[in-house]
C-alpha cells in the first residue's frame, strides 16, 4: 500500500508478523530504505522488486521490529542504522518505551518514523524492561518542538501528525 508521496520520496507500509507491525519502505528514485523489518522477509522483499535496497533503519530492538533484520542484513550486506547515502534524515533519541528508541526524521518531506514511541492517539507502553516514564516525558517534550504539520508514521496503526498528538501529551502521566 502506497501511503504518501511527498516530493519525490515514496512511503510504503507492509504489515508483518502476527502482531501486524508496520514495516516501512521509503523509496527515492530506485533506491529503498527499510524501516523496522519486523517479520515475514519474503513479504517485505516482494515489495522491493526493481528497487535497490541501500539501508535499514531500526527504531528499537524489540522482537516485533527485528524479526527479518538478519535476513536483510546478511543478504544485502547492510548494517542497520549506518549512514545511508542519498537519504537526508535526522536521528532523534526518544527513549521511554525502550532505552534504545529512536525516531527518524526526514526534514525535506516532513515525515517522522516513531516506532513504538508515539502512536495515533497514544504513546508506547513504559512497563517493559528499559521503559521509563521520565524519559518518555522528555522525549515528548523534544518532539513537541518540531513543526506541527510533520506526519508521524508509528510502529503500529495509522499515521498522524504532531499537531494532532501534542494536546494529549500531558494526559498520559
Ligand atoms: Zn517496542
Amino acid at each position: 500500500m502506497v501511503l504518501e508521496k511527498r516530493d519525490k520520496m515514496q512511503i510504503k507500509c507492509v504489515l508483518v508478523g502476527y502482531l501486524q507491525a508496520n514495516c516501512y519502505i521509503v523509496t527515492q528514485q530506485n533506491k529503498a530504505v527499510l524501516i523496522d523489518p519486523g517479520d515475514e522477509p519474503e513479504k517485505i522483499e516482494s515489495e522491493l522488486q526493481g528497487l535497490e535496497l541501500v539501508g535499514i533503519l531500526l527504531t528499537h530492538s524489540h522482537f516485533d521490529h527485528i524479526g527479518a533484520l538478519s535476513y536483510f542484513e546478511e543478504k544485502y550486506r547492510l548494517k542497520h542504522n549506518n549512514k545511508i547515502k542519498n537519504f537526508d534524515y535526522e536521528t532523534i533519541e526518544t527513549p521511554g518505551h525502550s532505552k534504545d528508541s529512536l525516531t527518524f526524521y526526514f526534514p525535506k518531506e516532513k515525515v517522522m518514523f516513531t516506532g513504538d514511541f508515539l502512536f495515533q492517539g497514544t504513546i508506547g507502553r513504559m512497563d517493559l524492561p528499559g521503559g521509563n516514564e521520565i524519559e518518555m516525558q522528555e522525549s515528548l517534550e523534544k518532539i513537541k518542538k518540531y513543526e506541527d504539520d510533520i506526519i508521524l508514521y508509528p510502529g503500529y496503526g495509522p499515521s498522524t501528525t504532531i499537531n494532532k498528538e501534542k494536546p494529549r501529551f500531558s494526559y498520559y502521566f
